[in-house]
């Protein structure tokens, strides 16, 4: 039985302080900086070296040549494609005492776990809505929240279905558990597994994780090895931005995913970059280590630098500008007409959300700038239903095959999405962007194959994926 208390020396406090201080104190020059920047849109890929001395650099030169290079990478890898999802939370209990969270069990709050009734209420809420990939978000209770009660969600929402509507692809975020616990989650069929580490800074974990089992920082930050060995190979990754000095935080992040390389050969399938929001019972006064949004740019264009095949995510905390500034540099997934409260689709309250929303904008609204901006949005579900997940992902996504098929499922899926839910006016922009994107097709075998089957989506069948 291995130890699981160990192996965690991937984050060392002592070697990321000594990146930052480097950087600090024997700054690289701009030239050199720049022409590892040059490496990267080349195919490369930034060394965490590099994001230190980025980070550090105050040269107006290095940034512009960061963000330009950012957004080459992603065109590159992603071209104008946004996947979309949401947020479904199911239970608010909690005994942990996260201090950053509206959700902690010192909060006088109203606690609330969905009935499967309820969950599929929620779900037929957003199936009409237009969505077909959730991501169910649960505090952590043995009692209220057991991992059966978890399993039971999942099934629920893979088989609710409203006349077109369907739930395609459920991401679990919940506490982490141990081996066995993952592998029935990987059984019911999940997506990705997401745990954010929140901070990666041992002191400050401590600090703002004062007690419940969310307080062990090893067992934590080793779930995703668990959740590996239990035989999820898709998870994600994240950092609450805020808590501790976010230079540390990427860095450690970096870590965290090099040693998933290392360990199982496959890096996180997502990153997610949320930042301290304010919340019922807390206070922003309270927390001196706020991230800019210029300071979140830089963030989400190292990121996709460094990792350049790893989904990185954008929620609704942000503003749809600033959401709209990010895409550009490397975002690929957003969600969209999200709720952070139980039951919250139903009933519309924000009263008992775990935190602040900074976009009210509904799906089709977000539908709408998306294309308006020229981004494909994209409901595309297809590669754990292929099999694609883990290495075999990563394989195709290096070598770029999978944009083979990631292109043709975008259209499909916004085939489907201006049938069944669009406004008249993002049914008419939307309409008229996939016109567009098949003029641009220079395959013309391809081009004719796609246009097949969206004639058939219009006609009315529906869940054609590649
Ligand atoms: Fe509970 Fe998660 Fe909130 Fe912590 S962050 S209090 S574990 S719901
Ligand atoms: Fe994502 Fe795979 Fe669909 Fe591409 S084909 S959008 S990688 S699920």
């Amino acid at each position: 039985m291995p130890n699981l208390h160990c192996n965690t020396e991937f984050i060392d406090d002592k070697q990321i302080w000594k990146l930052i201080d480097n950087a600090k104190e024997k700054p690289v020059d701009s030239s050199v900086i720049l022409g590892a920047i040059k490496d990267v849109e080349n195919g490369g890929t930034l060394s965490i070296d590099m994001v230190a001395n980025i980070l550090e650099c105050s040269d107006p030169a290095v940034e512009e040549a960061l963000f330009a290079a950012s957004k080459t990478v992603k065109k590159g890898i992603y071209g104008n494609r946004i996947v979309l999802f949401a947020p479904l939370y199911i239970s608010n209990y909690c005994v942990n005492s996260c201090s950053y969270c509206g959700y902690n069990c010192r909060n006088n709050l109203a606690r609330k776990r969905l009935t499967m009734e309820e969950i599929a209420q929620e779900v037929r809420i957003l199936e009409d809505m237009g969505h077909k990939r959730l991501a169910i978000e649960a505090g952590e209770d043995p009692t209220y929240c057991p991992i059966e009660y978890i399993l039971d969600a999942i099934d629920t929402i893979y088989h609710t279905a409203r006349s077109n509507g369907v739930i395609r692809r459920v991401n679990v975020n919940i506490a982490a558990t141990t081996v066995d616990e993952y592998k029935l989650l990987k059984k019911a069929g999940i997506g990705t597994y997401v745990l954010f580490q929140e901070t990666y800074h041992r002191d400050t974990y401590r600090r703002v994780h004062p007690r419940g089992p969310k307080h062990d920082y090893d067992w934590h930050l080793l779930a995703m090895d668990r959740a590996m060995r239990g035989g999820i190979d898709d998870v994600g990754l994240g950092v609450l931005f805020g808590l501790y000095d976010y230079r540390y935080e990427l860095l450690a992040m970096l870590h965290h995913a090099y040693h998933l390389e290392d360990a199982f050969g496959v890096g996180p399938h997502t990153v997610s970059v949320p930042r301290l929001k304010a919340a019922s019972g807390v206070s922003l006064a309270e927390y001196p280590y706020l991230v800019s949004d210029h300071q979140l740019k830089k963030v989400v264009a190292l990121l996709r630098l460094a990792l350049p095949y790893t989904g990185i995510i954008i929620s609704t905390r942000e503003t749809p500008q600033l959401r709209g500034e990010l895409l550009e540099l490397g975002i690929s997934q957003v969600s969209g007409g999200s709720r952070t409260d139980v039951g919250g689709y139903q009933q519309g309250h924000e009263d008992t959300a775990q935190f602040e929303l900074g976009d009210h904008r509904t799906l089709d609204e977000v539908i709408f700038d998306l294309l308006q901006r020229g981004y494909l949005p994209s409901f595309c579900t297809a590669c754990y239903r292929q099999g694609r997940t883990g290495d075999r992902f990563m394989q195709l996504a290096k070598t770029g095959q999978i944009q083979n098929v990631c292109h043709p499922n975008a259209l499909c899926t916004l085939q489907e999405y201006l049938s069944d839910y669009a406004s008249p006016a993002t049914k008419e922009l939307g309409t008229k962007f996939i016109e567009k994107e098949l003029a641009q097709l220079t395959n013309l075998r391809l081009r004719h194959r796609i246009q097949d089957c969206l004639v058939s989506i219009e006609q009315g069948q529906r869940d054609i994926y590649w």
